[in-house]
């Protein structure tokens, strides 16, 4: 059995010395578990906020030497568990590796998915984090102004569409001029702009012309930055992530920033709302997949994935993740 474990807490952006790939045998499981073969790891932003050793405060850290923990698709590949059968596919807990035991109660079956990944992707924890951000702390109505960040990745993507299913203009920021083209020509985006271009904050106003009602904050940094002078009044934010900043080291340099963030939520009457997805599952989870599964089928919302092949590379895609050279959901391939 491969795994990935913890080798140090890294400086900034994570760097294959701060993993060790580590070879065991393949445990047999005991009396009511089962044994996970690893199909399909999800790599998400969170993972750089366990590395850390005061961990991110809304789940435990990863302790040195413990193996990387992550969304995983696997088979059930031996059984001693009444409501698992060998062969079965599952959502499952395993981690950065190869095998994983299981006393069953993490595991959801994964069935009647075209493509069973999709369920770490557009139809499980990004795609619901997208639904619960944008519609039940958004709340965007028809004809407003929707601005997405990181608009193509896991989230975005999701957030973006679900808002012009609802009726609302939706312009995305992304890094480059072809995720922005994606935006548009793939996703159904109104607008898209790069927000590495030299005048990132001009276009963006000029895409945003009637302002903003809903931002869907993912990066925080200079994009969130851009956002704040072209927020309407009662502009809502569901607050999902900060990823400009999770490789921080040490407080930023530069002007202090809270005082225009702080009078502009203040004067512009502005709901900033962060939430933890977790919270979300047992009140709206059902509500999302019966929403979404639909939407997906129909080809009115398109999940795009970036697979990569090899338990050895999920290192390196998540320091690829973190500096945005994913385009949609990424996704380690570890086994057929
Ligand atoms: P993505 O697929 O969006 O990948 C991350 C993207 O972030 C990159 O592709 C990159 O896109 C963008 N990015 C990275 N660094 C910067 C930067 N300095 N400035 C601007 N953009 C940057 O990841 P997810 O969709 O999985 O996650 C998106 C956000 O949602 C993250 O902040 C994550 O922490 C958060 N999240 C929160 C949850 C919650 O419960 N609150 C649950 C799940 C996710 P680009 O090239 O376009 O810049």
């Amino acid at each position: 059995n491969r795994r990935l474990v913890l080798a140090a807490h890294p400086r900034g952006l994570p760097t294959e010395d701060d993993f060790r790939l580590e070879t065991a045998p393949v445990p047999g499981p005991g009396e009511g578990q089962v044994l996970l073969r690893t199909l399909f790891l999800s790599i998400d932003p969170y993972m750089r906020n366990l590395m850390d050793q005061a961990g991110p405060g809304y789940a435990p850290p990863v302790p040195l030497g413990g193996t990387m923990p992550g969304g995983t698709i696997s088979r059930v590949v031996a059984s001693r568990h009444p409501g698992f059968q060998s062969g079965a596919l599952v959502q499952a807990n395993a981690g950065w590796q190869d095998y994983a035991l299981s006393d069953g109660s993490d595991l959801v079956p994964v069935d009647g998915l075209a493509r069973p990944s999709l369920a770490l992707g557009g139809l499980g924890m990004p795609g619901f984090t997208a639904y619960v951000g944008l519609l039940d702390i958004g709340q965007p109505r028809a004809g407003e102004t929707v601005v997405v960040a990181a608009a193509t990745g896991a989230v975005g993507a999701v957030a973006g569409q679900l808002a012009r299913l609802h009726g609302a203009r939706v312009v995305g920021i992304a890094g480059g001029a072809d995720k922005c083209r994606h935006a548009v020509e793939v996703l159904g985006f109104d607008a898209c702009i790069d927000h590495r271009a030299p005048d990132f904050r001009t276009r963006l106003a000029a895409a945003c012309a009637d302002g903003i009602d809903v931002y869907f904050e993912n990066v925080g940094g200079a994009v969130l930055d851009a956002v704040l002078p072209l927020l309407n009044p009662h502009a809502r934010i569901p607050l999902c992530g900060f990823i400009a900043h999770y490789d921080q080291d040490g407080p930023a340099a530069g002007r202090d920033r809270r005082p225009a963030l702080l009078a502009t939520l203040l004067s512009k009457r502005v709901r900033m709302q962060g939430f933890i997805i977790l919270d979300h599952y047992a009140s709206r989870f059902a509500a999302f997949r019966r929403d979404m599964e639909p939407w997906v089928g129909e080809g009115r919302i398109v999940l795009v994935e970036d697979v990569v092949d090899g338990l050895e590379q999920a290192p390196a895609a998540l320091a690829g993740l973190l500096q945005g050279r994913n385009l949609g959901k990424l996704v380690v391939k570890v086994a057929e």
